[in-house]
């Protein structure tokens, strides 16, 4: 293929957000409160990021296109009455960013309160609340949104064999949670929840797949029948020196034994498989970013699957905020550009959904399709 610029090979980037709440870190409400939220992420960062990703275009001529991920499920219905507030709040901003050729995709997260640890979870366990919360967060959010979603990303990037089943059944289309290789066990934090941030995605493939239903990190077997869902995994390099760092802050949230054997066994070898989020140190995105295009010189074309959170981008020079900011999301962006024309590829910014069209049959789930997922994706 050529592409516009004269390049062969051609890089495809999805960029997804998380429009949660603002969290504890990015001086959001902690976790072992029932108050409403605060939702300055969303009410001044997602712009601030529109104006930041626009400064940019790619070869043919558009800036980055965002996949804007909203909340809907019953932690919102238990604060605000309604599993989809957050879009009825902010329907003008959400119309307006779809106009111009953003998605709007969902995002569940399955807080549950616990009236004995009196804070917000993360519900792993019991499957009739987990299909409930879903079920019903997907329901609010078609009737806001007119149609139904295409799209979803679960909240910590959280799957199980039943949250797959149920998203399939809800007909989402292209989920982007999968993190290859991650397995996280867990763990209380200093924010006033007992659980969350537990995921497993142990032996996930790195490219596209259409998972089994009776293990929602694998492609169905040859005669295994398979969900219709497309997961679309995000992005992971690997290094030795990051893997060990990212273990080490990572183990000291573990509260035993156990979970610490479980961290350090999860990734054998001194090799780990790391995500970025566009929001993270230019130096550890840069590494992603040079694995995918080398990705792309070799095979003619990849796809580099990454995110953020709309509280990252507010101003937190100086006082406050974690690991991921706006300015590095500013720098990211503009590296990215840099470095694919450096290499000579082209690049074009897709939203999630619009994966499917890159291998023209959206409502099929043919055998052809599979392959040319993995051929072109992985
Ligand atoms: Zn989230």
């Amino acid at each position: 293929m050529t592409e516009p610029n004269g390049a062969d090979n051609i890089l495809y980037v999805v960029i997804g957000c998380d429009c949660d709440p603002d969290r504890p870190q990015y001086s959001g409400t902690r976790y072992d409160s029932r108050a409403p939220l605060k939702w300055r992420g969303v009410r001044e960062g997602i712009r601030r990021a529109r104006e930041i990703a626009d400064g940019i275009k790619d070869d043919f001529g558009n800036p980055p296109k965002i996949t804007w991920c909203v909340r809907s499920d019953l932690q919102m219905d238990e604060i605000y009455g309604d599993c989809a507030w957050p879009y009825g709040k902010f329907a003008d901003l959400w119309e307006s960013l779809a106009e111009r050729g953003d998605e709007i995709a969902w995002h569940p997260h399955l807080w549950r309160w616990s009236d004995e640890h009196g804070c917000w979870y993360q519900e792993i366990e019991d499957e009739e609340w987990m299909r409930e919360c879903l079920r019903e967060g997907s329901t609010a959010l078609s009737a806001h949104m007119g149609r139904p979603s295409l799209t979803s990303r679960m909240g910590w990037e959280f799957h199980n064999n039943i949250t797959m089943q149920q998203i399939d059944e809800l007909g989402i289309k292209v989920d982007f949670s999968a993190v290859p290789g991650r397995f996280t066990p867990g763990h209380a934090d200093k924010w006033g929840s007992v659980f969350n941030c537990y995921v497993d995605w142990r032996n996930t493939p790195e490219g596209a797949y259409v998972p089994s239903p009776s293990d929602y990190r694998r492609e169905a077997k040859t005669k295994e029948e398979a969900l219709r869902v497309t997961e679309l995994p995000m992005s992971i390099f690997r290094s030795g020196v990051l893997g060990i760092a990212s273990r080490l802050r990572r183990a000291t949230k573990a509260k035993s034994w156990d979970r610490l054997k479980q961290l350090f066994s999860a990734n054998n070898g001194n090799t780990a498989s790391l995500k970025a989020y566009i929001t993270i140190h230019p130096y550890i995105f840069s590494r992603l970013v040079t694995a995918k295009i080398n990705e792309a010189q070799q095979n003619g074309s990849a796809l580099l699957v990454t995110a953020f959170h709309a509280d990252e981008i507010l101003d937190w020079r100086g006082h406050g905020g974690g690991l991921h900011r706006c300015q590095h999301f500013a720098k990211n962006v503009q590296r990215l550009r840099r470095e694919v024309a450096n290499a000579r590829i082209g690049v074009k910014f897709v939203t999630a959904g619009e994966t499917l069209q890159l291998v023209g049959h959206a409502e099929e789930h043919t055998q052809w399709r599979r392959h040319y997922l993995r051929r072109c994706l992985a």
